[in-house]
């Protein structure tokens, strides 16, 4: 074998795309209710809605797939009605009969059948990537270039509004040492009451490391009158204070703030990322399948941040555990992770669509070890989840 021939490598080949090509692709939309409220400052939801992707190939292979939105097309355009459409009838269709396997050309062709529409092609990636993965064997994260790291420090995220709920969350986390880092989502209430509400929970939870996130919910004028109150109160990192857009502003506030700011609405591809760079708009990005489109460009926008000298973190839309371990398959093979991750989704939904391979532990998140994405789907959940009609 370690004397291959040029005709021998090529059979090789032959024989390892054979029975690979893509069969089929069935979208069906899910809803699945959460544990509690979880609020944005531009919307606030009870339960998450996401397009599921079962992608067969012709040996028999299923591989599944998700696109996570948040609210409705109210984080990003996208809405799971329109990223069911547009895969049904745009991404698809190109793709069936093609070799699961060449993931860039299939990547090149779902780019070119629709312009943006991140969730929709990231979903549909990350199907082909289980699907192949399954096939072949191996896991997704050995196709990317291999892992590096099998569990990641997991943040939790404290987005209810009421501080003596949150705290008790908080501390029951704690305790069944799942979470030590919490993020506080800010921006839905007025500043004022958002100070109060923090300064409580940072009081109660003494060594947590706190990050807040703000969803662009404030102008440059009370970013500047409050982040000198976040630095005083110990807070690690602010996320998106402002509008994506207002690039110039929140390079003044991030000259002027002791704390470090995380570019997340404002840059979802490579050149945005840049942008978002070179003007000192932000010195940590965080990583998302929705924003990048693809396993492969989301590790490109690792590369590229990186590049560009931003330190990563790894974000979440609240996704099952079939998008958080589309994730995880690519976090796990970044040379450099250095705020560690959130994908805590399937812990804030009352059922998860699969069967557990994700594990919370000793605050960090353990990657799945098995074939693809390292997970199974729990039929009888996503049954009771699908939309009716
Ligand atoms: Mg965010």
């Amino acid at each position: 074998m370690h004397d291959l021939k040029p005709q021998d490598s090529a059979a090789l080949l032959r024989d390892l795309r054979a029975g690979r090509e893509i069969r089929s692709v069935e979208t069906m939309i899910v809803d699945c209710p959460t544990t509690r409220r979880h609020r944005l400052s531009n919307t606030e939801i009870n339960h998450q809605s996401y397009v599921i992707l079962r992608v067969v190939l012709a040996d028999g292979a299923v591989g599944w797939g998700e696109a996570a939105t948040l609210g409705g097309p109210r984080w990003a355009e996208e809405s799971v009605e329109a990223i069911k459409a547009n895969i049904d009838a745009y991404l698809a269709p190109p793709l069936i009969g093609r070799c699961a396997l060449d993931f860039e050309a299939n990547a090149a062709l779902t780019a070119k059948a629709a312009s943006r529409n991140n969730a929709a092609r990231g979903a549909l990636e990350a199907a082909l990537f289980d699907a192949a993965g399954k096939s072949l064997g191996l896991p997704a994260s050995l196709l990317l270039g291999g892992a590096v790291r099998e569990k990641i420090e997991v943040l939790w995220a404290l987005a209810s509004g009421d501080a003596d709920q949150e705290i008790e969350e908080a501390k029951a986390k704690l305790a069944a040492r799942e979470h030590r880092r919490f993020k506080i989502k800010l921006g839905f209430h007025p500043p004022a009451e958002d100070m109060a509400r923090l300064t409580k929970i940072v009081e109660a939870l003494p060594g947590c490391e706190i990050v807040c996130d703000v969803n662009q919910g404030w102008s440059e004028a009370t970013a500047i009158r409050y982040l000198p109150r976040l630095a005083e109160l110990g807070i690690v990192l602010i996320e998106q204070p402002l509008r994506p857009g207002l690039t110039e502003a929140t390079a003044r506030i991030a000259a002027r703030s002791a704390i470090p700011i995380m570019t997340d609405e404002a840059a979802f591809s490579g050149p945005e990322i840049v942008a978002a760079a070179t003007a000192a708009a932000g010195s940590v990005y965080s990583l998302k399948l929705v924003k990048s489109g693809g396993l492969l460009e989301l590790k490109r926008a690792a590369g590229i941040a990186q590049a560009c000298g931003m330190e990563l973190y790894g974000g979440c839309l609240l996704e099952t555990g079939i998008g958080a371990a589309a994730h995880l398959a690519v976090f796990s093979t970044l040379p450099r992770l250095e705020w560690g991750c959130e994908h805590f989704g399937p812990k804030i939904l009352k059922t998860d669509l699969t069967n557990g391979e994700i594990l919370f532990k000793d605050f960090h998140i353990h990657a799945p070890q098995g074939p693809g994405l390292g997970v199974t789907i729990d039929e009888e959940a996503l049954r009771a989840a699908r939309r009716k009609g």
